[in-house]
């Protein structure tokens, strides 16, 4: 047996805590499992340097170098264990279980903390799992818990110059909520050792568990016999209740879905329109909504980074703060939009430059026009409250914004191409034609990761000019878009 099949890592073991078929996979059959998606990958990067900056509270503390050889990282933390020293990622390893423990401090009595580190704004559910893991492992292998501590970042923590880690990080004691699920985990074990003696993976029906806590690696295979519009798509369907009521009955189409299923007004819109394979529309709604725009109209929209290490000098982790932004400026129905944009260039704080632009940039009328407004006016108002000059400027326009995702989250048009959602990456294509497909940045997650990492880490300079040209695009492609979806909707009303 492998060393994955004898001793189960703490990821693994979430794994199956999610689903056994995904476990399954993990051990036996891991080709079966694609790459985590990029999302995924920075989440794990931006863990890895919270973690690293958190190991700056234990001064003293010594690390167990990863080398890809297990036996010398159990080998080197028996030691610094025996030593009664602090230990950064100590390597615990007992029947069944194989935990690396992000800190282990000496305690009183020949006792140790566990510390787990975590890049969350909040303790989760889950990290009791998490921590009662750890808490199995060093019991078993002799080693006693005396409390365990969660630190995750303080999200009101305020950057003003040099990160300060004792505040950016805020620690809550979670042993009796962790000490408490040991002996769940211990029975999870014997469940999964059970799934793990089996030749053929387990059978499990999709459902909540693919997408919580998090998106399973093998979603897209699991779910790939549903037709394009599906069950699964019925818009806020909590847990997929109404879905999985219906998948139960065999039926899977959307088009399928029978008369007397509870809807929402919403999901009622795409049952329809499915069936028909028409838009549906609401014209007075949308001329109420026409009525309330007006020319000029400025198309504007936000590209941001938001890491949970801030980078920027008053601004908090996770802060949205826009690096991007593009306008599009319409002055009569029929008329050919201008185009003006902005990108940061170099590490020094946007905000007040964006905001000096757009001062001049959007006049003293006309509607501003955003795709979900308030995440626009958000960005906008955590930035004047910095640059407090700007905060007359901003209450003035903050009435003009009208938020272009209206008309379609009310599902005041819905296309059968939506497939459930209302966002512009749905929309556009749907009402338009225009889509963002073979763009090398076609979403915002993207365009935020790919900024941070052409600007904050050391990148080829073709290689950063070659981004900043992708971000410009996509930038442009999200107000171009905007201006489609007004021009269109006008052809139609
Ligand atoms: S997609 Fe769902 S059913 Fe498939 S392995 Fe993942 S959690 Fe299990």
């Amino acid at each position: 047996m492998k060393f994955s099949e004898l001793f189960l890592s703490k990821s693994k073991f979430i794994d199956g805590v999610q689903c056994e078929k995904l476990l399954w996979h993990r051990v036996k059959d891991r080709a079966a499992i694609p790459p985590p998606s990029a999302d995924t990958v920075a989440v794990f990067e931006q863990g890895r340097a919270v973690g690293e900056l958190a190991k700056g509270l234990f001064p003293g503390g010594v690390g167990i170098p990863w080398i890809y050889d297990i036996e010398r990282a159990i080998e080197q933390s028996t030691k610094a264990i025996e030593a009664r020293k602090t230990i950064f990622e100590a390597w615990i390893v007992s029947e069944f279980a194989c935990a690396k423990v992000d800190v282990l401090r000496p305690a009183d009595d020949g006792a140790w903390d566990l510390i787990e580190v975590k890049s969350t704004t909040e303790v989760k559910k889950e990290h009791y799992d998490d921590v009662a893991f750890q808490i199995h492992a060093c019991q078993d292998s002799g080693i006693k818990i005396r409390k365990c501590y969660l630190m995750h970042i303080n999200k009101t923590y305020e950057r003003d110059g040099k990160i300060d880690p004792a505040k950016l990080f805020t620690t809550k004691e979670i042993t009796a909520e962790a000490v408490e699920r040991v002996p769940d985990v211990r029975e999870e074990f014997q469940r999964m050792r059970k799934v793990l003696e089996l030749d053929q993976s387990p059978q499990v029906a999709i459902g909540q568990h693919c997408r919580s806590p998090y998106i399973c690696q093998m979603k897209e295979k699991c779910w790939d016999f549903l037709p394009k519009q599906n069950v699964f798509q019925l818009h806020y369907d909590r847990g997929f209740k109404t879905a999985l009521g219906l998948m139960e009955r065999n039926i899977l189409d959307i088009g399928d879905v029978p008369g007397d299923t509870k809807l929402t007004e919403f999901q009622k819109i795409q049952v329809n329109a499915a069936k028909s394979g028409k838009p549906i529309l609401n014209l007075d709604n949308i001329r109420t909504f026409f009525g309330r725009l007006k020319y000029p109209l400025y198309f504007l929209d936000f590209e941001t980074v938001a890491p949970a290490i801030p980078v920027y000098n008053h601004t908090r982790p996770y802060q949205q703060v826009p690096f991007q932004y593009s306008l599009h400026v319409l002055d009569k129905p029929d008329a050919k939009a201008r185009h003006t944009s902005w990108l940061a260039d170099g590490t020094d704080d946007p905000r007040e430059e964006i905001l000096r632009r757009l001062k001049q940039e959007l006049g003293d009328y006309g509607t501003i026009v955003a795709y979900n407004a308030p995440f626009e006016l958000r960005a906008l108002a955590e930035s004047v409250e910095t640059y407090s000059a700007y905060q007359s400027w901003f209450k003035k326009i903050e009435t003009r914004f009208v938020d272009l995702l209206e008309p379609f989250k009310n599902a005041w048009y819905y296309h059968p191409d939506q497939n459930g959602s209302a966002s512009q990456k749905a929309v556009l294509p749907a009402l338009t034609g225009r889509s963002y497909k073979g763009m090398e940045i076609a979403e915002g997650g993207m365009a935020s990761r790919e900024y941070y990492r052409v600007t904050f880490t050391a990148v080829p300079p073709e290689e950063r000019a070659r981004v900043r040209a992708a971000l410009e695009t996509y930038c442009c492609t999200d107000t171009q878009g905007m201006v489609d979806i007004i021009q269109t909707l006008e052809q139609i009303i």
